[in-house]
Formats: structure tokens, sequence, C-alpha cells
């Protein structure tokens, strides 16, 4: 409980200055937040460097925060989950996103679940509450993608590649 709190109130601080893509630009922290709820009350997971590395997988990607600090204050298993979960900021973008695909397959466990409850909120966000502009192609284009990824990563996951297809069934 101590390290979930301390989990939460880093990822607010971390991303205080940052908002969603969505129309009402939405404050960032709901998204790990999302991320969180989907692990623990639909998928049942209750591994605490799990979630702790859940509410973290954005911060090395989209803040200043490296992954010597999670591990500081989180412990090194799961700043190694985050560091899984982190795209190379060195690449372009769409080496980014292929490199997701070629990775999936090498994640572990608890970088798999983070992947999962990422791809499940980002694609309920498409439906729910698009990226202000994006035409339905672009909204397709993200659904293929994301489902070319988690196809690399299934077997583990019972319950969460479920709630994927489930939303995945909902393509535009
Ligand atoms: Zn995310």
């Amino acid at each position: 409980m101590v390290l979930l709190v301390r989990a939460i109130a880093f990822a607010a601080h971390k991303h205080k200055d940052q908002r969603r893509k969505d129309e009402a630009a939405s404050p960032y922290i709901n998204h790990p937040v999302a991320l969180v709820d989907v692990l623990v009350n639909e998928a049942g997971v209750n591994d605490i460097d799990t979630v702790i590395a859940a509410l973290l997988h954005d911060t090395i990607e989209d803040t200043e925060t490296t992954a010597d600090e999670i591990a500081i204050h989180f412990g090194d298993r799961v700043a190694a989950y985050v560091v899984e979960v982190t795209d190379d900021g060195g690449l372009d973008k769409a080496s980014r996103k292929q490199a997701q695909i070629d990775h999936a397959a090498t994640l572990s466990t608890a970088a798999r679940a983070v992947k999962l409850a990422d791809k499940i909120c980002n694609l309920r966000d498409v439906i729910d509450s698009p990226p202000a502009g994006w035409p339905i192609e672009r909204c397709r284009d993200y659904f293929d993608w994301a489902k070319q990824v988690i196809d690399g990563l299934r077997g583990e996951h019972p319950r969460l590649e479920a709630l994927f297809d489930d939303v995945y069934r909902r393509r535009p």
C-alpha cells in the first residue's frame, strides 16, 4: 500500500503538465490510472510490481524520469519492467511502431500485462474520445497496429487478451 500510493503520487507529479490527445485534453494521469483499473479490477492482476510499473509506464518515455530514479524509489524489478515498455526515443515514429511489433515476443510476463492494458485503454480511448483531428483511417490504422503488437505476445494473460479482443471488435 505504501509503495502503491507513492507510485500514484510520483506519476501524478511527473505527468502534471501533460494532457491526453483527445478533444477535451484530459489530464495525462487519467491514462496510467485507467491501466491499473483494467489490470486490477477487470483482469484480476494482483502483482504489485506489475501494478506499479503500469502507473509509471510512460514516465521514462514522456517525462524526464530515468530508470535509475524508478529503481531507487520502487526497486530494480519495477524499473526493468518500465524500461521494457519504453520506446527507443532515438528512433523515428514509424520505426518505434515497428519495434513494438518486433519486440513483443521478447517481453517479460509483467511487461506483457502492462502492454496489454496500455493497448486496451488506448483503443477504448480512440473509440470513446478519439484524438483531436484523427480521420477514421488513422483510427483504423491504430487498431491494426495495436493488434499486431498484441498478437506477438499472446499466451500468458488470457483475461487481458480477451479484454483486448473485446475492444478490437469495436474497430471503427
Ligand atoms: Zn500508455
